[in-house]
């Protein structure tokens, strides 16, 4: 095997809160027929094992015990090209594949280049491949459970590579089944996706509009919408390089129709709008007006803090730790749970403590 595993390694650098902790032992995975060896040797160390992508969705509560994995496996390879003639899903359809390591923002804009659309709206979100699945990643009107055609994994469980659809996922609004259902069971390997030329871009969200016309664009390419989305979130979202975040820390919380009305009648400004994958009579409401309103905004603790632009975004100046992070985060949920009956949950994974 050539995958050396190290000891007390420091998690800072692999994590975009910028957070300290230790793993145990950690690996960096860059070759797929390593993964099953130190499986093994986990499972005759008796350690559990922690998988790790880029580090941006994820909390460290303290030190990570047991072994952590490194997703690193990098590649991008065409694999069925209705045009070229071979397996045909769709017409003008491209299905592609990337694996677990490859950078996600990279991989959009590199389809996009080869002129395939369905993930400009997708564009700048950071993290690998191989964990966007994991929490079904959306922005401006889109997610991954709309593009994914299917995916590669490795099965703890049955100790074999198996190829999940994507119905077989359990996609629903940031969640699926290697989140909620099933963790651990599966370790990704790559990703499919069904994209096409021809396929219709999704405009209605957020600003895209706004910013094509201010850009001059009248009839946008989807890599126009890419540029769009991207200057969107420059612009909104704190750059983890600069500024330790996990994005979004909370979900829009799903809350009954009737409790909306009900709410809006005494907060006439209370936002709410239909989910995707979500049951009728059901709308998301936004966690970040709520957290504004209930007077967060750019509060500070220590070394967290609440962003100055964006009430959802959870900050670390640095020197700070998980627990403190977790105490704000704590409070907050609190704080509108109490004004609006509203319970917030967190969207970034737990890890070590
Ligand atoms: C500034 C900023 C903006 C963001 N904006 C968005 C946004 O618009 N929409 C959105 O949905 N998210 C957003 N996120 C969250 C984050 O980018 C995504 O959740 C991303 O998919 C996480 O990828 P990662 O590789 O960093 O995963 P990590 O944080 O390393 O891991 C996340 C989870 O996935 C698991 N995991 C990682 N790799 C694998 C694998 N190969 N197999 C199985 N499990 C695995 C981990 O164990 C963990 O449970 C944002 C984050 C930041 C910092």
């Amino acid at each position: 095997m050539s995958t050396a595993i190290r000891e007390n390694v420091d998690l800072q650098a692999f994590n975009t809160l910028g957070l300290r902790a230790r793993a145990a032992h950690f690996v960096e995975l860059t070759n797929e027929a390593d993964l099953a060896p130190l499986l093994a040797r986990a499972k005759a160390e008796a350690w559990p094992v922690q998988l790790l992508g880029g580090g941006s969705n994820i909390v460290f509560a303290g030190d990570v015990s047991g072994l952590t994995i490194r997703l690193s496996l990098r590649g991008i390879r065409l694999i069925s090209d209705s045009q070229a003639g071979a397996k045909i899903v769709a017409e003008d359809c491209v299905i592609i594949e990337a694996a677990a390591g490859e950078s996600w923002h990279e991989f959009t804009q590199y389809t996009l280049a080869q002129g395939w659309a369905g993930l400009e709206n997708l564009s700048l979100i950071p993290g690998s491949v191989g964990a966007a699945p994991v929490q079904n990643i959306g922005a401006y009107g889109v997610e991954v459970a709309d593009v994914m055609h299917s995916l590669r994994a490795y099965d703890r469980e049955q100790g074999r590579v198996v190829e999940l659809s994507a119905a077989d996922c359990g996609f629903a609004y940031r969640d699926s089944i290697f989140k909620s259902q099933q963790p651990g069971r599966y370790v990704i390997l790559s990703v499919r996706f069904a994209l096409s030329a021809k396929r219709p871009l999704v405009l209605g969200y957020g600003d895209i509009q706004t910013a094509l016309a201010t850009a001059g664009v009248q009839e946008p390419s989807a890599i126009d919408v890419a540029q769009a989305v991207i200057r969107i979130r420059q612009a909104k979202l704190p750059d983890p390089a600069v500024l330790g975040n996990a994005g979004s820390f909370f979900k829009n919380p799903l809350v009954p129709s009737a409790q909306i009305e009900q709410l809006q009648a005494h907060f006439p400004g209370l936002a709410a709008y239909p989910a995707q994958l979500s049951t009728p009579g059901w709308q998301k409401v936004a966690a970040g007006w709520l957290i504004e309103q209930a007077g967060w905004k750019g509060y500070r603790r220590g070394s967290v803090a609440v962003h100055e632009r964006q009430a959802l975004v959870l900050v670390h100046h640095g020197g700070g730790n998980g627990a403190e992070l977790l105490a704000l985060a704590a409070d907050i949920v609190a704080s509108v749970q109490a004004r609006y009956g509203i319970h917030l949950e967190q969207e970034p994974v737990l890890m070590g403590g």
